[in-house]
């Protein structure tokens, strides 16, 4: 009989996944300090949100011991969970990010739990997460989600957000309902188009609706993909996943 083999020491799986989100973390951090070189931009000036969307607490938790202050979520009651977990493992300082659609009957609890809601997209949400925020007597501050797939004013394809041609009727929605706090405006990059394009268009809508609105600074841009396009036309919130945390199993 052959001895049996000794037993490896168990990998700290822990300390594995520290390192890997260290590591992307880390990449992250040096393209985000390279883009703010190349348009002189200051680094300190931008929010970094790690989006852990379908990841579990644990990986938050780690994110916060490297440093993350700010973390994304994208679906209800993942997020709310997730939030919960935190909180009950002493990570209270964290700030939450909203990011995905949300439903009108999902909006109470998200305006529970929410730092900052990105995808305000319809009057029906605004008057939601305006009782929401009420029912937990708090102030919700939250950003207008600008559709900027070209044609979106014409009622094309618009799948994400409001047109860019009404983002300012709903930005005064949110800015009037007394237990929200407009605080900018957000956009993703259509797939099949220049994101500098893009988030043009966008820092465009942004500057018209802070005109109106003096304090709406949020500029929410840039992805894992885009991230450099977006510090470039001015972002101050950028949402990344998959750079920092790696691919995502597909959603359902
Ligand atoms: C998932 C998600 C992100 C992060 O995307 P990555 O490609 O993983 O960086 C950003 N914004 C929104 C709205 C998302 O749903």
């Amino acid at each position: 009989m052959t001895p049996p083999l000794p037993v490896p020491p168990a990998p700290d799986a822990g300390a594995a996944r520290r390192d890997e989100l260290a590591t992307g973390l880390a990449a992250v951090e040096e393209r985000i300090a390279s883009a703010c070189r190349e348009s002189g931009r200051d680094r300190a000036k931008l929010t970094l949100v790690v989006v852990t969307k379908t990841y579990p607490a644990s990986d938050v938790g780690l994110l916060a011991g490297l440093g993350v202050t700010d973390v994304g979520e994208a679906r209800h009651p993942e997020a709310g969970r997730k939030a919960e977990e935190c909180a009950a493992a002493g990570l209270a300082q964290l700030s939450w990010h909203f990011v995905g659609a949300v439903q009108t009957n999902k909006a109470a609890a998200v305006a529970s739990y929410a730092s900052l809601v990105h995808s305000v997209d319809r009057r029906r949400l605004v008057r939601a997460l305006d009782r929401g925020a009420e029912r937990a007597e708090r102030v919700l501050d939250c950003l207008v989600q600008v559709d900027l797939q070209p044609g979106s004013d014409q009622g094309a394809g618009a799948r994400s957000g409001v047109a860019p041609t009404v983002a300012s009727d709903l930005a005064s929605a949110v800015a009037t309902a007394a237990g929200l706090r407009l605080r900018g405006v957000m956009g993703m990059a259509p797939l099949d188009e220049d994101p500098a394009a893009a988030f043009a268009r966008l820092a465009e809508v942004a500057e018209v609706v802070r005109a109106d609105h003096p304090s709406a600074v949020v500029l929410s841009a840039g992805m894992s993909g885009d991230l450099e396009a977006a510090v470039a036309a001015g972002a101050t919130h950028l949402r990344v996943g998959r750079a920092v945390l790696g691919e995502r199993p597909p959603l359902r």
